[in-house]
C-alpha cells in the first residue's frame, strides 16, 4: 500500500486500477444526456435529394434570360409537384414545374423562382425574373453527407445531438454504461436524518446523503446511500453486499488512526487489497483506495467537507475514468481571491469558494467539520503546500466544481 501521495499520484493509481464500463445500445431519446462510445456518421446524404426551399416554379436559368415585370418569359406549365412527392418527369427546355417548399427537385432544372416574382400561373405561367443556375436550390448532402461524422465519440448528447440522430434515421446509439455507485458511511454516532428526536450522543448522518445528491447532480442515476454503525464484521459483510451491486463502493467515516477506524480491520475481513492511504492535502487526509475483486472502493474522511471536498477531487476522476465520461473531469481556472484566510498552509489545502468572473470570495468558515459553509459555494481554492496566509487580491487556482 502506498502512503502519504500527492493527489495527482492518487489519481494515476485510481485510473490505472479501474476497467472502463461497458457499451451499451440506447434509443435516441434515452441517449439524451449519455455520452456516446463510438463516432455515430451519417448512413444517408441530408437532404436526401434536391429539394426546393420555397414555394414557387422550379426553372431552367437558360430560359430566363432578360425575364422582368415589364419583359415577361412564358413557359409552359407541365406539373405540379407537392412535397413528399416525386416529380414524373424531366423539366425540359421552355417548361416550367409548379412547386412546393420541400418537394424533390425534378431533373433538367438548375434554379427555382418564388411564385411571388410570377403570375402564378397554372397551364402557362410569366416569369418576371432572371435567375443565375443554382439560384434557390438545395442540393442532396448540403446538410450533411453519407459518411460524415455527425457526433464525434465521447460527444454528451443534447436536444440538438437528438435532432440529429432523427435526421438520420437513426433510432438507437452506443453510449456508454452508467456507473451503479453505493454509499456507505459509517459511524456508530451517526443516525438517519429522520430519526426523531436525535437520541443524546448522536448526529445526522449528512455525507451520505450530500454525497448520493452530488452524484445525481453530475448524471449518475442508480445511487444509494446507507448508514451503518462501527462494527469492521458488519462493516465488511455490507460492503461485500453492495460491492455485489455497484460498479463503484464510496465510503465515509473510519479511515484515521483512531481506536474506530475500523476499515483498516474491515478492509482485511473483506478481503479487499489497499492501494493508497493517504493523500498529502486537507481536508481528507486519510482518504483510502482499495480494490476487491477489481472493483473500487473509495473510502473518505467522515469529515462533512472532507467528504465533500475529496469527493470532488477523488470521486470525480475516478468516475472519469471509470466511465470516459468528460462530465466527471474538474476544470480549473485562476481567480483574483476576495476576503482572506488567516492560516499558512504546510501541506496542500482545498478551501470551499464562490468563482465568479475571474474572481473568488472566500467563506469565513473552512473547518472540515462544518457543512453549512459549503452552500452556495461552486469551487475549491487550490493552495499549494508551503503557501503563506491567502491575502485579498491574490491570484490562486480554483477546480470548478
Ligand atoms: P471519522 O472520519 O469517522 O473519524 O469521522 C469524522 C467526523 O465526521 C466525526 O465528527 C463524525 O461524527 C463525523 N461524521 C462521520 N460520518 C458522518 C456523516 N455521515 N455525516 C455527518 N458527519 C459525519
Ligand atoms: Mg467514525
Amino acid at each position: 500500500m502506498r502512503t502519504r501521495i500527492e493527489l495527482e499520484e492518487a489519481r494515476a493509481l485510481m485510473a490505472e486500477s479501474v476497467r472502463p464500463l461497458g457499451v451499451e445500445q440506447v434509443s435516441r431519446q434515452e441517449a439524451l444526456g449519455r455520452t456516446l462510445a463510438e463516432d455515430v456518421t451519417a448512413p444517408l446524404d441530408q437532404p436526401p435529394f434536391d429539394r426546393s426551399p420555397l414555394d414557387g416554379y422550379a426553372l431552367r436559368s437558360a430560359d430566363l434570360t432578360g425575364a422582368s415585370p415589364e419583359h415577361p418569359v412564358s413557359l409552359r406549365v407541365v406539373e405540379t409537384v407537392y412535397a413528399g412527392g416525386v416529380p414524373s418527369r424531366a423539366l425540359g427546355p421552355g417548361e416550367a414545374i409548379r412547386i412546393m417548399t420541400g418537394a424533390m427537385l425534378p431533373r433538367g432544372c438548375d434554379c427555382v423562382l418564388q411564385h411571388e416574382r410570377t403570375d402564378n400561373g397554372l397551364e402557362q405561367v410569366q416569369i418576371y425574373a432572371a435567375l443565375s443556375p443554382h439560384d434557390n436550390y438545395c442540393d442532396r448532402g448540403e446538410d450533411y453527407r453519407t459518411g460524415e461524422v455527425l457526433l464525434p465519440a465521447g460527444t454528451v448528447v443534447d436536444a440538438a445531438a437528438v435532432g440529429v440522430l432523427a435526421s438520420a434515421g437513426l433510432s438507437s446509439v452506443p453510449v456508454r454504461r452508467r456507473p451503479v455507485v453505493r454509499v456507505l458511511s459509517t459511524g456508530d454516532e451517526v443516525v438517519s436524518p429522520d430519526l426523531h428526536p436525535l437520541p443524546a450522543g448522536k448526529i445526522y448522518g449528512s455525507n451520505q446523503e450530500l454525497l448520493t445528491a452530488r452524484l445525481r447532480e453530475l448524471g449518475v442515476t442508480d445511487v444509494e446511500g446507507l448508514l451503518i454503525g462501527d462494527d469492521p464484521r458488519e462493516v465488511a459483510d455490507t460492503m461485500a453486499q453492495l460491492l455485489g451491486e455497484c460498479d463503484l463502493l464510496i465510503t465515509t467515516g473510519g479511515v484515521s488512526a483512531g481506536d474506530k477506524d475500523i476499515f483498516h480491520e474491515a478492509l482485511p475481513l473483506l478481503g479487499a487489497e489497499r492501494v493508497f492511504w493517504k493523500v498529502n492535502l486537507k481536508p481528507g487526509t486519510p482518504a483510502m483506495y482499495s480494490l476487491w475483486q477489481g472493483q473500487p472502493i473509495l473510502s473518505l474522511s467522515g469529515n462533512p467537507f472532507a467528504a465533500a471536498a475529496t469527493f470532488e477531487l477523488l470521486a470525480r476522476p475516478l468516475l472519469a475514468a471509470l466511465t470516459g465520461e468528460s462530465r466527471f473531469s474538474l476544470r480549473s481556472r485562476t481567480a483574483v481571491v476576495e476576503g482572506s484566510f488567516p492560516k499558512a498552509s504546510p501541506g496542500r489545502r482545498f478551501l470551499r469558494g464562490f468563482y465568479q468572473e475571474g474572481r473568488v470570495s472566500l467563506t469565513g468558515k473552512n473547518d472540515s467539520g462544518m457543512l453549512a459553509s459549503l452552500v452556495g459555494c461552486n469551487c475549491l481554492v487550490d493552495l499549494p503546500a508551503g503557501s503563506p496566509p491567502v491575502q485579498e487580491g491574490q491570484t490562486v487556482t480554483v477546480l470548478l466544481l
